[in-house]
């Protein structure tokens, strides 16, 4: 893998912007925010700067930078957890000198001077620590804050380490990271603390749900319900978990109605999911992906698409 060639480059540029994917979750700003920390911390002559929207439900985690355009003039930028160019926040980030990308997602779109994909990691932030091992010879060093960002954006990841990604170097990793000092409570806090309103969805979604024999199981989200429960729709991360525990469910489906288009969150606990995504213009992991779809007639097709896979599925 190709380590070196960006320890290397992190070396022959004082410049260094780093990116992550639109709407951010904890491993987008751990990897992003953690790798920033850790170059800080081995180089404080050069300059780092953090690219994107903040999202208000992630700022406990790490702030954003306001970078003026000339400041990708001659720079190094490094991309964090975004599979694909469309999902890159934000759109500048072609405007530097050269391009690195660092990613757990299928390599469907290998942009960049120097890719760094790897699927079997739980999650970039996961990556980033490896960056850091391989690193060490060079000279760099780990601190709290980085230490913190990347153990949030592992635990973000793997569920808690309950996801089958979570591997014996997950642990490991999970291990001398908090030998660090920070305190786990409150970021746990920061991730897992919800508000009474989602929780109140959380109740909905588990009262209405449908569940067909074959495992398929599917649920609507409208923009009417979701102001009724005073929730945005880029809040609603925290529910789409909620019906992995119930037996006989092996696939499902959360469709959110947002402001112009529909927003397809798939999860699995077998059958291969990012298929179904890919067909309808979105991707992700084999057992966690996304799209997003014009109407409701559209996602009835994401139904049957979802269902003909969980018939399908010999588990
Ligand atoms: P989410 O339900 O938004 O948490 O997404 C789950 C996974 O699916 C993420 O890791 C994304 O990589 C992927 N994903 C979600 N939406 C899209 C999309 N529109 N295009 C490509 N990948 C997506």
């Amino acid at each position: 893998m190709n380590f070196d060639a960006i320890i290397q480059a992190i070396e022959d540029y004082g410049i260094i912007i780093i990116h992550r994917h639109v709407r951010p979750d904890p491993d987008a700003y751990g990897s992003q925010a953690g790798l920033g920390q850790l170059i800080k911390q081995t180089y404080p002559n050069k300059q780092v700067y953090l690219a994107g929207e903040e999202d208000p439900s992630l700022t406990f985690l790490a702030r954003m930078d306001t970078i003026d355009d000339n400041v990708y003039q001659g720079a190094l930028v490094i991309v964090c957890d975004t599979a694909n160019t469309e999902r890159i926040d934000d759109t500048r980030y072609d405007k530097g000198d050269k391009l690195i990308k660092i990613d757990h997602h299928p390599n469907v779109d290998p942009y960049g001077d120097i890719v760094l994909v790897d699927t079997e990691a739980s999650s970039t932030s996961e990556i980033i620590y490896d960056l850091y091992v391989h690193a060490k010879a060079a000279g760099y060093q780990m601190n709290n804050e980085a230490a913190r960002l990347i153990y949030g954006g592992i635990v973000g990841d793997t569920g808690r380490f309950l996801f089958p990604s979570t591997t014996k170097k997950t642990f490991q990793y999970a291990a001398e990271l908090v030998t660090y000092s920070f305190d786990r409570t409150q970021l746990y806090d920061g991730m897992y603390q919800m508000d009474e309103n989602i929780a109140r969805l959380q109740g909905y979604i588990l009262q209405n749900y449908t569940l067909t024999p074959s495992g398929m199981c599917s649920i609507k989200i409208t923009s009417q319900l979701l102001s009724e429960y005073r929730i945005k729709p880029e809040e609603t991360s925290q529910i789409v978990g909620t019906l992995g525990d119930i037996s006989g469910i092996k696939a499902w489906v959360i469709f959110i109605e947002e402001a112009n288009d529909i927003r397809v969150r798939l999860r699995s606990k077998g059958p291969v999911v990012n298929t179904v995504a890919a067909k309808f213009g979105g991707g992700g992991h084999p057992m966690a992906a996304g799209a997003t779809v014009a109407n409701w007639e559209e996602t009835e097709r994401v139904v049957r698409d979802l269902e003909r896979v969980c018939k399908n599925y010999q588990g």
